[in-house]
């Protein structure tokens, strides 16, 4: 679909940004001046049982490991093809001999991989999914080592990765550098694949087949709904070509309560991959009122934030997911402003002794609110601070805009400091880094009751109301200014949906 977007940049600001372009090209040709590619081909036969992978390595390589503590458990044979000899592994790591190797190839036994990772219990018996960390066994991958794949499958098998697609084939793929942020999923088999288009973006979304029927196109709606409302934070889509796993959620539905989507995740891993597990009976009413893809795809408007720091990556994408419906017309400024209330009240209470940083280090039981809504009360600060400072010229968009443009998709994971400050520095301005030092490490909640006061949200008895006077009204207006084009494209999927 198309839609008008704003680019209101600045003279200034678009200086910076082609500067940064220059730079970024400079860098790139440079990295792949001296990159080594190393060819991986990896053969699966029509019944999903088998996995046969070959590697060539452009120069002799020291060290292959395989990112998963169970990947020795599913191969069946392990051979240097220079001299067929066989290659034993000790602790995920090949035993590579005096010199290097530079040809190896094995077989991994996929049913059994696929048997271990539960969402195959729900998927139809000709699709899998099996994450390249319980079958790639590489060398490490990094600025001048690199990987492509190209996959030779039976038929009409699809096959879908979390990299980087090379040419048209569909087959052929490059790893790229990156985070490593969870297990990526790869699927193969008998699945419809499909091209969804959004400003700045097409996604590659692939549609497992559960065992019951779905209705695929109502599913393409939903991701194209939830991905045109993340690109209306700053006009485009973050990631050109992210994967997009979509797949039944089977008993995950619980998990989920009611919702249409129960579950969804972003994981990173040499390219980036969204999963989103659906309740294939809901109608694509219960889609497009659902916030799950909205928050995932919102998480790409953000690098890996590094887990000390993960309250950051949630909040922002809680505080984007409501104030994005709100633009696209699936919530009203009443109702978004509302949710984002309940859960700063959510956040409050949850876990009141703990700070962000604590309740975010992970095995802290019942601080799950408190991650996820810290962040978001940042998000808000920031924004209204930037928006007041500029008098509306900067927002949380802007910078966000200009770090996609310099930063993303990132190959590093970023610590929620160097993040901050980025923005910052991006900004010209003293926002981000003000907050982190202030409420970071203290306990309690960064309250966000005097922002609220100032936009003219108030607050009787757990209802918010939306005062037609306040020092930052224009601000409040600003932050979920409809657009009218997406909101009537979405209004009319709504009304034809069964
Ligand atoms: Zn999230």
């Amino acid at each position: 679909m198309t839609a008008l977007y704003r680019t209101d940049h600045t003279p200034a600001r678009a200086l910076r940004s082609s500067i940064a372009a220059m730079l970024a090209l400079l860098l790139s040709s440079n990295a792949t001046a001296e990159q080594v590619l190393h060819h991986y081909t990896v053969a699966i036969d029509e019944s999903l049982q088998v996995m046969t992978v070959e590697a060539r390595f452009a120069a002799p390589v020291r060290s292959v490991t395989a990112r998963s503590q169970r990947a020795a458990d599913y191969l069946l044979d392990f051979e240097n093809c220079d001299d067929d000899t066989k290659i034993r592994i000790r602790n995920r790591r090949m035993i590579v001999p005096a010199g290097g190797i530079q040809c190896m190839n094995y077989t991994i036994d996929l049913d059994a991989a696929a048997s271990d990772q539960r969402q195959n219990a729900s998927l139809r018996d000709d699709n899998v999914v099996v994450s390249p960390a319980v079958w790639l066994w590489r060398p490490e991958i990094n600025a001048s080592n690199n990987v492509q794949v190209e996959f030779k499958l039976p038929g009409d098998m699809a096959v879908a990765v979390p990299w980087k697609p090379v040419g048209h084939s569909g087959k052929l793929f490059r790893i790229q550098q990156s985070p490593e942020s969870g297990y990526a999923p790869a699927a193969f088999g008998h699945f419809e694949m499909h091209e969804v288009t959004v400003p700045g973006a097409a996604l590659r979304v692939s549609l497992l087949q559960g065992k019951s029927p779905m209705d695929n196109g109502e599913l393409l709606r939903w991701v194209e709904a939830a991905a045109t409302d993340v690109s209306l934070a700053y006009g485009m889509f973050p990631n050109p070509s992210p994967l997009v796993v979509v797949m039944p959620a089977g008993n995950r539905s619980r998990r989920g309560g009611d919702s249409a989507v129960p579950f969804g995740r972003v994981l990173r891993d040499g390219g980036e991959a969204v999963e989103l597990f659906v309740d294939q009976d809901k109608p694509l009413s219960a889609f497009l009122d659902d916030w799950t893809a909205t928050h995932e795809f919102s998480h790409l408007l953000l690098p890996f934030v590094d887990r000390k720091h993960r309250w950051i990556s949630e909040g922002f994408a809680m505080y984007y997911q409501n104030v994005l419906l709100a633009r696209a017309g699936a919530y009203d400024e009443q109702r978004a402003w509302q949710k984002l209330y309940e859960g700063y009240q959510r956040g409050r209470q949850s876990r009141p002794e703990l700070s962000p940083n604590d309740a975010a280090q992970g095995g802290r039981r019942e601080a799950t609110m408190k991650i996820y809504w810290s962040g978001a009360a940042l998000a808000l600060m920031a924004d209204v601070e930037l928006r007041r400072l500029s008098n509306g010229e900067q927002t949380l968009d802007t910078v966000l805009q200009q770090f996609q443009a310099c930063c993303l998709p990132s190959s590093h994971s970023w610590s929620g400091t160097e993040f901050f400050s980025r923005l910052d520095t991006l900004s010209g301005r003293d926002v981000f880094m003000p907050l982190y030092r202030r409420y970071a490490d203290s306990v309690g909640f960064p309250d966000p009751a005097e922002t609220f006061a100032r936009l003219g949200v108030v607050v009787h008895d757990g209802q918010v109301r939306l005062a037609r006077n306040a020092e930052l009204l224009r601000i409040r207006a600003a932050i979920t200014r409809v657009d009218t084009e997406v909101a009537r494209w979405r209004q009319q999927l709504a009304a034809n949906a069964r």
